[in-house]
């Protein structure tokens, strides 16, 4: 389960709007709970990738930011967003062989004719393969 504040959720499907007919990409920044992930703030990030309509590289710049300033605080990154132009909630495959990191949740809004619809999340299992996790919010 992963858990989002739903300002956030909102936020994150107006980023995916605005980006399109490009994807929009964000880390997700928050803590390890017993029954999942909390999601407690989101960094929208710049998508410097080459080809920004069918794939999202997060600025550099922001990773190594969040890096730094979380270094041996209470919260940590613990997913990775981005939207999907073509519409589809499912990881691609190149977000599969971009998913190096099995501790993180990824969320995906797709975009289907510039209106964002429900977010999905997935984490990485051993195949390698995405098993969906449940999206839920909180105030
Ligand atoms: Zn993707």
């Amino acid at each position: 389960m992963i858990s989002l504040v739903a300002h956030d959720l909102l936020d994150l499907a107006t980023a995916a709007e605005t980006a399109y007919p490009n994807e929009a990409c964000a880390l997700l920044e928050g803590t390890v709970a017993e029954h999942g992930i909390i999601v407690l703030r989101i960094h929208l990030a710049q998508n410097v990738a080459a080809t920004p309509a069918t794939h999202f590289e997060v600025d550099p710049r922001l990773i190594l930011r969040l890096h730094r300033e979380l270094r041996d605080g209470p919260t940590q990154v613990v997913g990775v967003w981005h939207s999907h132009t073509n519409g589809r909630a499912q990881p691609s495959a190149t977000d599969l062989a971009m998913a190096l990191e099995p501790s993180l949740i990824w969320v995906i809004t797709p975009v289907r004719n510039g209106v964002a619809e429900a977010a999905a999340a997935f984490q990485l299992r051993e195949g390698p393969t995405f098993a969906p996790v449940q999206v839920v919010t909180h105030a």
